[in-house]
């Protein structure tokens, strides 16, 4: 290791999901969304020429901030856009805690915030799901932070909080920070969006990566009130002021306009994932009542990593955490109903 590496270069990286090229597989192991982009976007970005290139990206991001901000109706000032979710998850950390700070958050959930307690200094207080996973909101309240970290659904549970678990959250944290990660909202479960004016420590997090199948082009964003959003374009700009690229500008809100390919798709998916569940559990299978682009299953009679690699070697690529409480479980990406049954029929043969 070299000598010039600084304690932070040698620390534990977001270990990602694989992307493997050795041969064709379903692949459901990253919660990517099978039905591709809205045609509409991909149509712009195959007929414009995209000479401005060669000029630096608009810092403000006019066009996708703009698109967000009619989508859901608040004005322009609210809304934080930056080169995905992790980025902007990465920035509030910067933004809002500072060294000694603590922030909460649950031992199962999304686990790059601990990558960013650690990158940032920042001091972290795990307090652990309930038996039955559900989200312990008292632990959390009771401790002493300057912010704590709900994802909603929860990932890798897919278990949603309803809007009002959430308010009176923010209502008994109102000397905290709280921000909402919402990867999966989309799915079927509300949205905090519409507190944001009513709480001034509430942040909405979201991403273009599950819902809107652009996972490639990296967009994320932040809802809050302004100052909260202010505090995100002051790191941005102490950081790199031209995260998102001309193209992930005009491209994503093409992509957040057209708002009827965004309901046929998510509909889809969550039909999908109510089928795939019920059928599952026919044959023996149980899990979460998850309401995210995922299932989160367990057979109680043969081991989790053992139909992880079974369903490998037939070609089916699913995540396997094997992690502490959840060793037995199985995350499972929604793809089309006809990779769903392809998978079904390779589970059913394993549980025999
Ligand atoms: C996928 C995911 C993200 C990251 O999304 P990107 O915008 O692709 O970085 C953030 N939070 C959770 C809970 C996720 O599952």
């Amino acid at each position: 290791m070299s000598k010039f590496l600084g304690k932070r270069a040698k620390q534990e990286p977001y270990v990602y999901g694989e992307q493997p090229k050795d041969k064709k597989y379903i692949k459901i192991n990253t919660n990517e969304n099978p039905y591709g982009p809205s045609p509409k976007a991909l149509k712009l970005l195959n007929e414009s020429n995209w000479g401005i290139l060669s000029l630096y990206s608009d810092p403000t991001s006019k066009e996708i901030t703009e698109a967000i901000s009619d989508f859901y109706n608040v004005s322009p000032n609210k809304v934080y856009v930056g080169n995905s979710s992790d980025e902007v998850l990465s920035f509030s950390w910067l933004a809002f805690f500072d060294k000694g700070d603590t922030i909460v958050y649950p031992d199962i959930t999304y686990s790059f915030y601990t990558v960013f307690s650690k990158l940032y200094d920042i001091t972290e207080n795990i307090v652990s799901l309930n038996e039955d996973f559900s989200m312990n909101l008292d632990g959390m309240s009771e401790v002493e932070a300057k912010g704590i970290v709900i994802t909603n659904p929860n990932a890798p549970t897919g278990i949603a909080l309803s809007l009002d678990e959430i308010e009176c959250f923010l209502k008994r944290n109102s000397n905290k920070l709280v921000i909402v990660d919402e990867a999966y909202i989309d799915f079927g479960s509300e949205s905090a969006v519409n507190l944001i004016d009513k709480y001034d420590n509430l942040l909405v997090v979201q991403t273009f990566s599950k819902s809107r199948s652009l996972a490639g082009l990296r967009v994320g964003f932040a809802l809050g009130n302004e100052e909260l959003i202010n505090g995100l374009k002051v790191i941005k700009d102490q950081f790199n002021p031209y995260t998102l690229d001309a193209i992930s500008n005009l491209v994503g809100a093409e992509a957040v306009k057209d708002k009827e390919y965004f309901d046929i798709t998510r509909n889809k998916i969550i039909e999908t994932r109510e089928w795939f569940k019920k059928e599952l559990y026919k044959i023996g299978y149980e899990g979460t009542d998850s309401k995210a682009n995922f299932l989160f299953v367990k057979h109680p009679k043969i081991s989790g990593k053992f139909i992880f690699e079974e369903l490998r070697n037939r070609g089916i690529l699913v995540r396997y955490f094997g992690k502490n409480r959840i060793e037995e479980y199985l995350r499972i990406s929604i793809g089309t109903q006809e990779e769903m049954e392809k998978v079904l029929k390779e589970m059913k043969e394993i549980a025999k």
